[in-house]
């Protein structure tokens, strides 16, 4: 991709971004709290009409719906140590939660994912986001911060190349197949501080896990049976991955997985 493709890229996606941050469709909570208190800010009173960011000015605005903020990060890949380490339970529900995970959401986004966890940012931090529409209970876009995973038992079974390979936004362009729990409860507040709670199966649940685990300073990868781990550590040195200061910026650089 050319250099002004990507600048318009990124230009549009930026322009979708500060727009779909302000639709109720994509984030209500968002939309509804920041709007009130941006309003608020404004002197003006919930109910009335809405006024323009002209009018307002960009200093009252949320730190998520101000144009000059860049919301997709880099992402950090296999071998940069915040990966490897337990990330710390979130304590503070503030306004610059709530800005990392508008930016956690973009990125995700940017990077055709379908789950992102803080550490995968830089960001040592218990939250992952995720996009998923194939189940039942659960929004499709969601955030989990602080969360807990109840799972059924894994199988021992060999897995399926086919059906179970699993990809990482943190190593780029591979694919391998492990097992996982068929089932997940999972726990945990959103940005807000307000518990979140449902349930989830197969692939939804493989994405729970797959999120968890980063967390907890693991990548799939690093639970692979031995003969796609054999396969792995040859990739990982071929790639010369494993060391600190490797990332890469989604909708800037090639997509890894060919998106
Ligand atoms: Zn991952």
């Amino acid at each position: 991709m050319s250099d002004a493709v990507c600048a318009i890229k990124a230009q549009e996606l930026r322009f979708r971004l500060v727009n779909t941050q302000n639709c109720p469709r994509i984030f209500p909570q968002q939309h509804e709290r920041a709007c009130g208190r941006a309003l608020n800010n404004a002197g003006t009173r919930s109910g009335e009409t809405k006024m323009s960011r002209e009018t307002i000015g960009e200093d009252f605005l949320a730190p998520w719906e101000r144009t000059d903020h860049v919301p997709i990060r880099q992402i950090t890949v296999y071998g940069e140590p915040v990966l490897h380490q337990r990330a710390a339970e979130v304590t503070e529900f503030d306004d610059q939660l709530r800005q990392l995970v508008a930016d956690m959401h973009a990125t995700m986004d940017a990077a055709h994912g379908v789950g992102l966890a803080a550490p995968q940012i830089g960001v040592g931090l218990r939250i992952f986001t995720y996009i998923y529409a194939d189940q039942d209970t659960a929004p499709e876009r969601g955030v989990l911060i602080n969360p807990v995973l109840t799972l059924s038992k894994v199988s021992q079974a060999t897995p399926d190349p086919d059906e179970e390979a699993e990809g990482c936004l943190s190593v780029p362009g591979l694919n391998f197949p492990l097992k996982r729990a068929e089932y997940a409860k999972v726990e945990g507040v959103d940005e807000f501080g307000k518990p979140v709670s449902f349930e989830a199966t197969g692939w939804f649940a493989r994405i729970m896990q797959h999120e968890f685990d980063h967390l907890d300073g693991f990548l799939y990868v690093d639970k692979l049976v031995p003969r796609w781990d054999k396969r792995w550590l040859k990739a990982k040195k071929a790639l010369g991955w494993g060391v600190a200061g490797t990332t890469w910026l989604p909708g800037t650089d090639e997509d890894p997985f060919g998106h």
